[in-house]
């Protein structure tokens, strides 16, 4: 919960005063937390400029347009995507269980046929929270089980459907195939996917841009859903990520219970990083 008591603190920035022979760890500090070679240059060039409020206001300001609202349609399909252990059905137990307790008809369809004890998570999550869960079985076309899953959603009156996809590491390409298929099977037959997620795991540092690069060139992805930012060492990353796809971010997930997420807040986001520095 250190998250919550983090932010919100928007005078701890202004506060960062760095001494000029403090500046190469400021700049260790800003490589460590993720920024990358280039992007802390361009920080550490500024700050000498201007000083912390001019970093403040570079960052918030290539991070415009990141902040999302989830779109929602009368009925709203949310296909979610990204490697195994990323996040991914946790993620969707905590967006489905905030529209539950708002009232609405949720139900998540397991579209993961490929990953042993795929079915009994998502069943776990569904049974926490009181969602039903249409599975396939093992070994069955996610296609076709996504598509029976949303026939059977359409009869029964249900709003919000959230689908989990297999773990598709993005190096192998027939998973990234089935992926494809599977947009183009809903799109097809239903109404259109009204967001397609990719879930980032914040822990993985660099590799996040391999798989960008790798989802992004199979389907259309409308936003992002930033995950393990209460492990991460490494947040900062998600500032050049965004500066490179404009891909916007939906939530922030930061620990493994339901509660644990918020819609993504830009302002929160750099004060949270820069609390890191403060604090040591
Ligand atoms: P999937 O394979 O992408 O569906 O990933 P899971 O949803 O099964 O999550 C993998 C692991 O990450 C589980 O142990 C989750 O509890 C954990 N997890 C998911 N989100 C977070 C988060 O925001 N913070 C932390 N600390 N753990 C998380």
């Amino acid at each position: 919960m250190w998250y919550i008591f983090i932010v919100n603190l928007n005078r701890f920035f202004d506060f960062i005063k760095i001494k000029k022979e403090e500046i190469e760890s400021f700049e260790e500090f800003l490589i460590l937390s993720g920024f990358g070679l280039d992007f802390s240059g361009n920080i550490v060039k500024i700050y000498k400029k201007g000083g912390i409020k001019d970093v403040k206001n570079y960052l918030l300001t290539t991070l415009n347009g990141s902040e999302k609202d989830l779109r929602i349609d009368d009925i709203s399909t949310y296909l979610f995507a990204g490697v195994n252990g990323g996040g991914k059905t946790t993620s969707i137990a905590k967006l489905g269980n905030f529209f539950k307790e708002k009232g609405d008809k949720v139900l998540f369809i397991q579209g993961d046929t490929f990953r042993t004890g795929a079915n009994e998570q998502l069943k776990i999550w569904g049974d926490r929270t009181g969602i039903e869960v249409f599975l396939g079985k093992r070994g069955d076309d996610p296609g076709s089980v996504i598509f029976d899953g949303l026939s059977y959603a359409k009869n029964r009156g249900y709003k919000k459907i959230f689908i989990d996809t297999a773990g598709r590491l993005s190096s192998k390409k027939n998973l990234m195939e089935e992926l494809k298929k599977i947009k183009k099977v809903i799109e097809k037959n239903f109404e259109n996917v009204i967001e397609t997620i990719l879930v980032l795991d914040s822990t993985e540092g660099e590799n996040l841009y391999s798989q960008v690069d790798k989802f992004k060139e199979t389907v259309d992805i409308t936003g992002f859903f930033i995950t393990k930012i209460d492990s991460t060492i490494k947040p900062g990353i998600m500032i050049p990520i965004y500066e490179k796809y404009k891909i916007p971010f939906l939530y922030l997930s930061f620990g493994e219970d339901l509660k644990s997420f918020e819609k993504f807040d830009k302002e929160k986001f750099v004060n949270l990083i820069f609390s890191t520095y403060l604090n040591g």
